[in-house]
């Protein structure tokens, strides 16, 4: 049975035994895309996260998906382009049961404004990374990334921890709302700032965000309390970041951790330009991008000199992937590249091992197949550091949304071994009902961007989107059961090309198959793309793994 839905009442979510597709793997895709709308953003307008990341084009595509997907065969793969459903062709029983391909526009031709054109044409939707494939699991799907990310910089500079230490940052939306608690996890006083009151809201009502304040003295004073304490804390405050932050600067406050996660990558939908309301933002949307992108720059420009400000003065400050430094420099911040990139700067050794946001999702709806994989995690893994204090953590922490999900920053071996043994336990009758395997696509193989995931590489391969693409087309090759590749659309067009996944644990030996050979190809590959641009971390992966990896005489 569905579940009521507090925060979107019309898009419950989904559960229970009955099936509505021919089989497992046909009704877990199902779910999969009713659960990215009831944990989404704006459900209603099919936006999923970061400001236009859409599930399916337009509702008509969604609805022929729906009945595609029930009324489909094992042996038919259902084609979809950017969020419409195209064929349904025979394929054979271990073909993937859906193949997308989302926003991908010809290299001269991406750039935002062609995107923008097309998009009102009804010809293109962008799906964000995970929004289009099916695979967004609301906040927690960034919430551990944030939190390594937070204590990769307590080692660095915090003797390893962060309590009675002040985090600055904004964007309380779909990605960004994770950061109140994972700042909180990680023990430091956080102040999030978010113009539109109704995300703060959202998140507060979740859990994610303990406080909201009336004003900045205010939030000033509950931050410096908490500091004072040692006591993890998270505050909202609704405010525009380029007014807040440099008026934080001018007072001389220096947070000891400094970033943002407003949708900066996007200047007409996403980001919203200072001294200018919500309302108005939105009414200029269709008409007045011009104006709008114009605006959204110059505020940008001001966000990202106060955070160099903050720098300046010994504040640690990064990109957390909205690409700001980006617009921030085309706005003639020249130095807006002395802030690095949090993929360089902090999780690029984990990644060279193919560890990265690994997540599994309970199609049972039921929050009890959640607790019995994390007890599975914990006997399989219990040297892995990272992975033991997580899964402790996130049990004490991560209030479920949609379909009960978990994610854990897992590497190449383990992912495979854990989902073939969760699949173990689906056929024996121990959880209530099968599992889906799946991953962010900022994973070590899967994704191309100069900016974001690949910026500085050891060999200069920041821009070649060969490896996303190998990976999908590698993917197909190894049963995985929805395979997409994604670039990207609004300020990311031209700057990204990656590869997602999904394969359902149904319980049966071919599920068994296709775990095993598509999990353990995806993160080889993730190794041999690291590897190949010289990481020693990845050379040393390769041989203590096995990993397949041709080096040449
Ligand atoms: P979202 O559109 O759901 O939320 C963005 C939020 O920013 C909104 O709540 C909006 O009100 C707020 N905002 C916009 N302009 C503002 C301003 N000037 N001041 C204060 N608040 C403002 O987007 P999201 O899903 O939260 O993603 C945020 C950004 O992070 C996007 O650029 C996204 O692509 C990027 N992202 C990065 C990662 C990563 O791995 N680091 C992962 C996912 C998304």
């Amino acid at each position: 049975m569905p579940k009521p839905n507090p925060r979107h009442p019309n898009f419950p979510i989904p559960g229970g035994p009955a099936l509505r597709a021919k089989g497992w793997r046909q009704e877990a895709l199902l779910r999969l895309l009713e659960n990215v709308l009831s944990v989404g953003e704006d459900p209603d307008s099919l936006v999923v996260y970061a400001a236009l990341g859409k599930a399916a084009r337009n509702w008509a595509a969604h609805r022929g998906i729906v009945k595609t997907l029930i009324e489909m065969d094992e042996d038919q793969t259902l084609i979809i382009q950017s969020g419409k459903p195209i064929g349904l062709v025979k394929t054979h029983a271990k073909a993937p049961l859906v193949i997308m391909a989302n926003c991908n526009i010809v290299g001269q031709w991406a750039k935002a404004e062609y995107f923008y054109e097309l998009q009102r044409k009804g010809l293109i939707c962008w799906g964000g990374l995970t929004a289009g494939a099916w695979q967004y699991i609301g906040s927690q799907g960034v919430i551990q990334g944030t939190y390594e990310i937070f204590m990769r910089i307590a080692e660095k500079r915090f003797g390893g921890e962060l309590a009675g230490r002040f985090i600055l940052t904004a964007g309380l939306g779909g990605m960004g709302g994770a950061q109140p608690l994972a700042g909180r996890m990680a023990g430091a006083a956080i102040l999030c700032v978010d113009i539109d009151p109704a995300r703060a809201e959202a998140r507060k009502k979740i859990g994610y965000l303990e406080e909201i304040a009336p004003d900045l003295d205010a939030a000033l004073a509950m931050i410096d309390a908490a500091v004072r304490d040692r006591r993890p804390l998270s505050v909202g405050l609704v405010g525009n970041a380029a007014d807040i932050y440099p008026e934080i600067a001018r007072r001389g406050i220096v947070p000891d951790i400094v970033t943002d996660q407003t949708s900066a990558h996007d200047l007409v939908y996403g980001y919203v330009p200072k001294g200018m309301g919500l309302q108005e933002v939105r009414s200029l949307r269709e008409d007045g991008q011009g104006q709008l992108m114009a605006a959204s720059r110059a505020s940008i420009v001001d966000h990202v000199r106060a955070m160099l400000d903050f720098q300046k003065k010994g504040s640690e400050v990064f990109d957390n992937g909205n690409l700001i430094r980006t617009q921030a420099r085309e706005g003639g911040v020249t130095n807006s590249f002395d802030i690095p990139i949090f993929t360089e700067a902090y999780l690029r050794p984990l990644f060279c091992r193919a560890i990265g946001p690994f997540r599994w999702m309970a199609l049972s709806g039921e929050e009890s197949d959640i607790a019995r994989i994390d007890d599975l995690l914990l006997e399989m893994f219990p040297d892995n550091r990272i992975v033991t204090n997580w899964v402790r953590l996130a049990r004490q922490y991560i209030p479920f949304e949609g379909l009960p999900a978990r994610i854990a920053w897992l590497g190449h071996g383990e992912r495979t071994a854990l989902a073939r043994a969760v699949n173990t336990l689906v056929a024996r009758g121990e959880l209530k009902g099968p599992v889906a395997f799946s991953r962010d696509h900022l994973d070590a193989g899967a994704m191309a961007h100069p900016n974001i995931m690949t910026e500085r590489m050891k060999d200069g391969s920041d821009a070649i989107a060969d490896w996303p693409l190998l990976d999908a087309m590698m993917l197909c090759s190894s049963m995985a059961d929805l395979v997409v590749v994604h670039s990207g659309g609004g300020g990311y067009a031209g700057y990204m090309t990656s590869c997602g996944v999904t394969i359902v644990a149904d319980g049966t030996s071919e599920a068994d198959e296709r775990l095993d050979h598509a999990l353990t190809n995806d993160t080889a590959l993730g190794v041999m793309r690291y590897a190949d641009a010289g990481y020693e971390e990845a050379l040393d992966e390769v041989g203590k793994k096995d990993v397949p990896y041709i080096r040449l005489e």
